[in-house]
Formats: structure tokens, sequence, C-alpha cells
């Protein structure tokens, strides 16, 4: 049996990718050197890929930046405004791949990036391909088959090239102007595949793994026919090369026949996700044909261990319906967004030996593809049967260990009633309630919670992390820049301040190391885009809180001033979607302890005198499910883990949420469901046009929208944001608007940041006067 592979991580296990880049970048490295480090990394996960088992190993899944932008590149799809480059004598292939990744400013040009967004629903951010009536495409980077060589070279057998397939391809991408679908497009880029694929038959390919994980989202009959067209096409003009579709994240749902009609060699299920799909298939006409079915059994998308038995399970299925040699087994998609190699969490302040043996990391996941090829194909093999014997006695330990079940914690979910995530006024009372207490002004001015973590802030912390600060030194330096930031704010004119979230490194991480349930590993990196790489808390176990943890930061920013400071929580719905989620429960019930953690510290702020609460719930959005079919049940868990957390307070004490850069229009009736007495959202960008979706469905509740971009450098000024105010008032009532940025400022600067926070305080007294009449 056939044990593959659909990718591997490619930063480098101790992200060594991520550094060379950068150094490139700023010039410190040649050219060479940066390649060097490439060839280093690929070769290194070539071989131990080959020294796992895995028989076939895939190639061109190696990115310096992002594997979208490499076939942008093969296809020759370089957007217009980069053909200066092309044209400038010796300029260096990479340094036109970079800046069509991050932009280039130089010799008197000005060229913006590509546009990035997320890979499906991970949280790994793709160079959308940008695509014009026009289109052509052409031959351009020989990537692909330079790689497929050298990986034949370092192996000395057959790797598997990995491309995104065409439609997929498309689909992806984003028509610059009116007047055509990208899918008309697909007659002129076929040919471009054409070459590829031939050059690789030439060079002695035979597999070939087309990745069209767009086969899983929701399609119309016209796009389904193009994944039909094109895989005709393509069999017709290959009979002998070996095709892979791989499609994962989800089931195929009505894309079903459509999958299982393409003439290829071998189709790849993600049984993660759909274990359900297997017997789909098996139903269909398929079994008579000669397709072999790749089962994703491994989970590319979490860090547990695998149930080789379960596994074990569909294998047997399938061979008994099929025969052995039409069945493969890998992992459910590529394993780039795992971390490399659990091995390396050795040190102190990395997972203990307790959490490691309920996980596997890429390199543990190729070993998991590999006994279970071996586990099927010769069940009573004696060192196999040792594997599956070690395998259930880690998932036993699993199941009854204390450390993950705390009864408690599960017992307080189960009594959850609706009347929990229910506050007990409606919002038009608590609103003249909250006034009362708040007594703000029209047009009340705020942030969304973070201040500049400057260098000093940032130094502070590591060398607390490192036990060369004491806490007492660390919290005296917290409490001098948070007493700054108040005095700051006061002096700014701000009306509702923040405490700066200086003690915080990251709003995920700093809740999850302060609450039980959550892990951290060493080296557990994943990659997000491009050079930026991220750690996410691993959440093993039942969550509790064990003491408060926002508590004495608020109370003591409180103290410094008469104006009202918010406190200021991450969301239970976003303190799941970045971490690894454990796999032995519901994400739901996972969320719902997060959320009852959230609300016992919502309490004790009331407790302690916060009157303002915000909680973050930047992720909200990102948590949809891939097909429509499954928002609704997915909303209803996330909007009600919100309110769980939100909901335990007096009706005077005033909830805020914050959300940020993601399209909220078609989740407007979900995010007034949340019923936040106040909701800060990012607009300016859009200039506002968000808005006019609030407007429409009467958003009831209050409502920020941010006025100006905190990721830019530059400073709004007064007029700019007056008129911003006027549009919204201009479709909301001004009683309940507020005034703020779009989102946290912990990447700015502080000159930046007083002179912005400045003319936003300007233009908010200006509106005051303009609309005063109209309050009243
Ligand atoms: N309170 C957080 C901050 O200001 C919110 C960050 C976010 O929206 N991602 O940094
Ligand atoms: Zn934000």
């Amino acid at each position: 049996m056939i044990a593959h592979n659909l990718g591997y991580p490619r930063i480098g296990s101790h992200r060594e990718l991520k550094k060379a880049c950068e150094q490139y970048w700023a010039g410190k490295i040649t050219p060479e050197q940066l390649v060097e480090t490439g060839r280093t990394i690929r070769r290194e996960n070539w071989l131990l890929q080959q020294q796992a088992g895995i028989d076939l190993v895939p190639c061109n899944d190696f990115s310096f930046y992002d594997q979208v932008l490499d076939l942008t590149l093969a296809v020759g799809a370089v957007p217009e405004r980069f053909q200066p480059l092309l044209e400038k004598p010796g300029f260096a292939a990479q340094d036109l791949y970079f800046a069509m990744a991050r932009g280039y400013q130089k010799d008197g040009l000005d060229l913006i990036a590509m546009e990035m967004t997320k890979w499906f629903d991970t949280n790994y951010h793709y160079i959308v391909p940008e695509f014009s009536r026009e289109q052509t495409f052409r031959r351009f980077s020989e990537k692909i088959l330079d790689e497929f060589r050298e990986a034949r070279n370092v192996l000395g057998s057959v790797p598997k090239p990995v491309l995104i397939g065409p439609v997929t391809y498309l689909l992806l991408g984003k028509e610059k102007e009116p007047g055509f679908h990208r899918l008309d497009l697909l007659d002129r880029l076929l040919p471009v595949y054409e070459e590829i694929l031939a050059g690789l038959e030439a060079e002695g390919a035979e597999w070939i793994q087309l990745d069209e994980p767009g086969l899983v989202i929701d399609l119309d009959d016209r796009q389904r026919e193009a994944f039909a067209a094109a895989y005709r096409r393509l069999r017709n003009r290959f009979p002998a090369l070996k095709l892979m579709v791989a499609s994962y994240f989800e089931c195929f749902g009505e894309n079903l026949p459509t999958a299982v009609g393409l003439p290829v060699d071998a189709l790849h299920l993600d049984l993660v996700r759909c274990p359900s799909q297997l017997d789909d298939l098996l139903r269909t006409g398929l079994v008579s044909g000669t397709v072999r079915l790749s089962l994703g059994l491994v989970d590319g998308r979490n860090v547990w261990l695998n149930d080789l038995d379960r596994s074990l399970s569909f294998l047997r299925k399938a061979v008994d319906a099929l025969g052995e040699d039409r069945v493969m087994v890998a992992p459910s998609c590529s394993l780039l967004h795992v971390p490399c190699d659990l091995e390396l969490e050795t040190g102190t302040g990395s997972l203990t030996p307790e959490l490691k043996q309920w996980m596997a990391f890429a390199r543990q996941k190729l070993t998991e593809v590999v006994r279970l090829a071996r586990l099927a194909e010769d069940p009573g093999n004696e060192t196999a049967r040792v594997w599956l014997l070690q395998n259930q006695a880690a998932l036993e330990a699993r199941r009854q260990s204390a450390a993950i079940h705390r009864p408690e914690v599960q017992a307080r979910v189960k009594a959850l009633r609706e009347t929990d995530g229910r506050r007990s006024a409606p919002f038009a009372q608590r609103q003249i309630l909250q006034q009362q207490v708040l007594n703000l002004p029209v047009w009340p001015t705020t942030t969304i919670g973070s201040f500049p973590q400057t260098g000093e802030v940032r130094l502070n912390r590591a060398r607390y992390r490192k036990g060369e600060k004491t806490v007492t030194e660390y919290e005296a330096f917290i409490r001098k820049e948070t007493e700054s930031a108040i005095r700051r704010q006061e002096e700014i004119g701000l009306d509702v301040l923040v405490h700066g979230e200086f003690e915080r490194n990251d709003m995920v991480e700093y809740f999850g190391e302060l609450l039980d349930g959550f892990a951290f590993s060493e080296y557990g990196w994943v990659q997000s885009y491009g050079s930026r790489c991220v750690k996410p808390p691993l959440i093993f176990g039942d969550v509790a809180r064990p003491e408060p943890m926002t508590v004495r930061w608020a109370e003591f920013a409180q103290s410094l001033t008469e104006k009202p400071v918010k406190g200021m929580l991450t969301g239970p719905v976003t303190i799941l979607q970045w971490s690894f989620v454990r796999d032995d429960q519901p994400r739901r019930d996972t969320c719902l302890q997060i959320a009852l953690a959230i609300r016992d510290e919502v309490l004790d702020l009331e407790k302690a005198g916060i009157r303002i609460i915000q909680i973050d719930e930047p992720a909200l959005r990102e948590g949809l499910p891939l097909r429509r079919e499954n928002w609704e049940t997915y909303l209803n868990w996330a909007v009600g883990a919100f309110r769980v957390a939100a909901s335990g307070v007096r009706d005077e004490t005033q909830i805020h949420t914050h959300m940020c850069y993601s399209e909220f229009n078609d989740i407007i009736r979900p995010i007034a469901d949340m019923d936040a007495d106040v909701i800060t959202i990012e607009t300016s960008r859009s200039q506002m046009e968000l808005l006019d979706v609030f407007a429409e469905f009467r958003y009831p509740n209050e409502i920020g929208p941010g006025v100006y971009d905190i990721h830019s450098q530059r400073i709004p000024s007064t007029e700019e944001i007056t008129a911003l105010l006027h549009r919204a008032a201009s479709v909301l009532p001004v009683r309940n608007l507020w005034v703020n940025p779009d989102c946290g400022l912990k990447t700015r600067r502080w000159p930046e940041t007083e002179e912005a926070l400045r003319n936003m305080v300007r233009a908010a007294r200006i509106a005051r006067e303009q609309f005063v009449e109209k309050v009243e």
C-alpha cells in the first residue's frame, strides 16, 4: 500500500527560512545564500520523509513565500504594474517575486503588493492572483521542473510534484476589471499546465498531485463543469501520467459526482474533516473503475496522536471494496499547517512528556502514515502489533488523564441555561442605565486596547522571561508604562481609557498562559504568511481559571484616573480559533468552557469597580465553515459562547466587543445577536462602506466604526475624520455612535499615535457641536 505525503512544512524546524528571508530583505545576505538556505531545507525535508518510509515524497511544496504566488510565476501571470521590474537589466528573479508579495518602493517606483487572503479556513494566507480581461499565460518560472530534478537527485527515486490544480488556481484569484469571469481564462491557462506537465513527464515524473480544494466549496454548475473539462483535457493529453486530484478541508457535498467523475488515477479524500465521505464514495459507481483512493487519515490541521485502530477500519473498508493496490494512505492535507517536529520539545517550559505522548507534529505524522500502510498490509506482523498496542495505551491514558478531565468544568457547561446567555434587561433599557453611570458625551472617544509595544516593552518582557529580571522589577516597569499611558490619554482628552496591554505579548497567548488546560510548545511554529510564523497555544484539557487574570492591571489603571477605564479581554471564539484545539470533544464544548472562564473574569472586573468591559472577538468570522449550510450551527454556538462570557454582569455594566479586518456583510445578524452594548469595528479602509450594511440592517446597539487605519503610519487629519463621522451620522443614530481607531495600536509608535488620537478627539468635538441639535 502506497504511503504518501501531500506537503511538508517549509519554514525549517528552527524557522531557518524566516530568518534567511528577513536577512535577505535587509540586504544582509546574498541571493546565493538565500537560495542555499532553501536548498538545505528541501534536502532535509525530502530525506526525512524518505527515511520515515514515505513512498511518494512531494516536491514543489517548498516555497520562499507562498505556493500560490509560485504558481502565478510558473504560469507567467505577473500583473502589469510589475512590468518595469521585468525590464530592468539584471533584475533578480527573487526580487520580482518578493516585490509581488511585499510591494516595491525603490528607484522611483512605488508598486503595491498583491493582496493576501486566507487559504480556505486555515490561518495560512496566500497571495491572491490578479486577472485581467486580456489575461495571458505563459511558461515563466522553471521552479517546478528545477525542484523535481533536485528532489530526484537527493532521493535517488521519483518524487511526486505538487501543483495547485488549474480550476482551484483560477477560483483563488480575483478579476481586476469587469466584463469577464476568471473561469473564462481556463482555456488560456491549460496549455501552460500542459507544457509544465509535459516537461515533468519528459523528466520521468510518474505521479502528479493536483490540489483542488476548490472541490469542497459551494460551486455552481458552471464551476463544476470547469473541473470536468479541465481534467478531460489533461487526461487526453497525458494518458500515461498518473494524475492525483487532492481535495481537503471539507466534504465534497454536492460536488461529489463531479469529483468522482474526474478521469484521474487517484482521488484524495480528507477523512478527518469528513469521515462519512468514504461511505459516500464507495456507494457511487466508482468501485467498478480503476481509480485509486488516497485516504487522508492523519490530521494535517491538528497536533493530536492518530487513533490507528480507527484509521485502520477505514483502510480495511476501502481495501475490501477496491483491493489493496487501489488504496493509498496519507495525511488529510499538507502538513504545512502543523509544527515540524515534536522531538524538539525537550527544554524546560516546553511540553511535558505526558502531553507529548498524545501528540504528533509533522515528522511524527509521517511515521503514523507509514505505520498505517504497514498495519493494513500485514496486521499480524509482530512489530505492527506493538505499534498498535502502544498507540492504544497512549490514547487510553489520554481518555483517563486527570490533567485533561475536570468533572466540575464539564458539569458547569452541562448546567448552562438559556438565561445564562441573556442580559436581564433589553439593550434600550441598559443604554439608559449605562448612561446614568457613565455620563459620557455624545460621540464618546476611545481606543481598542493596546498602545505601542515599544522596543523597551519587548525587551523588558524578554528579560523577565529569561529570568534576568524579577517579577517585582518587571511589574514595576509595566505599572510605569500603564501610568504613562493613562496620563497621555487624559492629556489627549479621550473619554474612555484603556490600560494599554503592556503586560501582554499576544492577546491569546496571554490568557492561555493563565488558564488551566492550555500548553505551550517551544518550537511549535506554523507559517501564517511569507516569513511570518505563529506559535498557537495547545488546548489539551478542560479549561478553568485558577485565579483572576487581568483584574490587578485594570484596577491599577482605574485607580489612576476619574475617567472610566475599559477592562480588556479576549473572547472565547478568538481564543479557540487561534489555538490548536483538543479533538476529543466538540469545539463547541471547548469554546463554552473558555466562555465560562471569561465570564468569571468579567464578573471579577465588575466587582473591582470596572464599569466597561471589552471582549474582543476579531476571529469570529474566521471560524465560519467553508460551506454555507454549516454556518448556522457554527454561528449559534459561537455567538452563544460570547453571550455566556458577556451576560453575567449587571445592566449598568457596559459590554464592548471588537472585530476587524474581515468581511462582515453576511454575518451582520449574528453580530447583532451577540448583543454587546457597543461594537467597535474596522471600517475606515472601505471609507465606512460597511456602515451601510449596519444601517440597512438597523443595527440596534451602539457602534464605533473605526475612523482610521492603524496599519498605516499615516496620520489622519481632523478633516478626514470629521468627514467619516458625518458619513456615519448620515446612516446611524448619533446617540449610538462612538469614535475610535480601527484596531489596537500596539504596532504603532507613540508620536504618530498621539498625533492621530489628538486629531480624532478634535474631530469628535467638532461633531458634537455640529450634531448637538440632532441628539436633543
Ligand atoms: N484589544 C486588542 C488590541 O488592542 C485587539 C486586537 C485585535 O483586534 N486583533 O490590541
Ligand atoms: Zn482589531
